[in-house]
C-alpha cells in the first residue's frame, strides 16, 4: 500500500514555492504597493513608469486584481490539468430536487444530468473551481479528491426496493442517459487528459460510505468505448478457472492487488467489514453480477488480470517530477 498523498500537492516537489512573490517587480513605480511608492520622489515615479513602459514592449500583460502586472508572454512547457479524476454519482433524488440540492445547498458537482428526454446537462460549477461533490475519499493513493477531480451527477434512484433474492432491485440507467454521460466523460477526459483508471465511480473512491453509481452502471460498455479502465477478459477467465481449480490467492496479495488498481485498502487491524466494502466496490465496478464483498474465483480473476494491464506501477505519472 502506498502512502497517501493528499491532493494539491500531487506529490510533485514544489520546486516553485514563493517564487511568484519574488518575481513582481513590486519596487517598480507602477506598483500600487504604498510602501514603495513613498520613497519615490513623483517625477522620478514618472520617468520609471516610462521606462518600464518601453521595457515591457509588446509582451502581453494581464492586469492582477492589486495593480500588478503579470507578464503572459512567456509559457511553461512542464504543465497539466489539475483535474486528475472523473467521479460518477448517482443523485437518489428526481432532477429538480437534485438542482435544487446540487445548487443551493451544501453539496454540489460540476455536471447535473438529468433524465429528461433528450437528458439536459447542466454545468453548475466550472471546470476550474472545486466542487464538493466527493468528500472523504481516496483513489491511487491520492486523497480527499474535490480539488482534484470533475465531478458528475447522473439522475437516477439508485435503490428502489428489493429483489426476489433478497439483495437491492436498482433504477436502470436509461440508454440516452448512458449516452450523454458517455460524450461528457469523454470530452473531459480529452481536455485533461485524465487517464482511463482515473474516471471512477463515487464507492470506488468511498468504499465504506457509498454506492454510486451502483452495479448497474454500465462501466463495461463505456470502457468498451473508450471511455475508463477495462481488463482482457478471457485474461481474467482463464485466472479465474485456475484460481477455482488450485484456490484463491491470499488476501495479502488481495491486498495489493486492489491497492494497485487504485482503492485505499483498510488497516489489517480494521473490521473485517472494512475489507468487505472494498470488495464490493471493486466487483461493482469490474464485475457486478455479484457485489456481496466475498472474495470469488471470478473477482480474483478479474482483480489479477486488471492488474496485468494496468502496466508497471507509477508508470505514465510524469507529473510526480
Ligand atoms: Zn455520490
Amino acid at each position: 500500500m502506498r502512502a497517501a498523498r493528499t491532493e494539491g500537492r500531487g506529490g510533485g516537489r514544489e520546486i516553485y514555492g514563493g517564487l511568484a512573490n519574488d518575481y513582481i517587480p513590486s519596487d517598480f513605480p507602477g506598483s500600487s504597493n504604498p510602501m514603495t511608492r513613498s520613497y519615490l520622489s513623483r517625477p522620478l515615479a514618472m520617468l520609471g513608469l516610462a521606462g518600464l513602459l518601453v521595457l515591457q514592449g509588446c509582451a502581453p500583460m494581464a492586469p492582477g486584481k492589486a495593480g500588478l502586472d503579470i507578464d503572459t508572454s512567456v509559457s511553461a512547457r512542464s504543465q497539466g490539468s489539475r483535474v486528475r479524476f472523473i467521479v460518477l454519482h448517482y443523485t437518489v433524488s428526481e432532477s429538480p430536487r437534485a438542482l435544487g440540492i446540487l445548487s443551493q445547498g451544501e453539496v454540489s458537482s460540476h455536471y447535473l444530468i438529468t433524465d429528461d428526454e433528450p437528458p439536459r446537462i447542466y454545468r453548475l460549477v466550472d471546470e476550474s473551481r472545486a466542487a464538493w461533490h466527493a468528500g472523504q475519499s481516496e483513489w491511487g493513493g491520492y486523497t480527499w479528491l474535490n480539488r482534484s477531480s470533475i465531478g458528475i451527477e447522473i439522475v437516477n434512484r439508485g435503490p428502489v426496493g428489493t429483489a426476489a433474492d433478497g439483495t437491492p432491485a436498482w433504477q436502470p440507467y436509461r440508454p440516452s442517459l448512458i449516452r450523454a454521460v458517455k460524450a461528457l466523460v469523454r470530452d473531459i477526459a480529452e481536455r485533461h487528459g485524465v487517464a482511463p483508471e482515473n474516471i471512477v465511480g463515487h464507492s470506488d473512491i468511498a468504499p465504506l460510505r457509498k454506492q454510486d453509481p451502483g452495479p448497474l452502471f454500465p462501466w463495461r460498455e463505456l470502457a468498451r468505448e473508450g471511455v475508463g479502465r477495462w481488463y482482457d477478459e478471457s485474461v481474467a477467465q482463464a485466472l479465474g478457472a485456475r484460481f477455482a481449480a488450485q484456490g484463491l490467492p491470499d488476501m495479502a496479495s488481495v491486498r495489493q492487488q486492489l491497492a494497485r488498481v487504485g482503492y485505499a485498502v483498510p488497516p489489517l487491524e480494521a473490521p473485517e467489514r472494512e475489507m468487505r466494502a472494498v470488495v464490493a466496490a471493486f466487483q461493482m465496478h469490474y464485475r457486478p453480477a455479484r457485489y456481496d464483498g466475498v472474495l470469488d474465483a471470478e473477482t480474483a480473476g478479474v482483480l489479477a488480470a486488471l492488474v496485468a494491464a494496468s502496466g508497471p506501477a507509477g508508470a505514465g505519472d510524469a507529473s510526480a517530477w
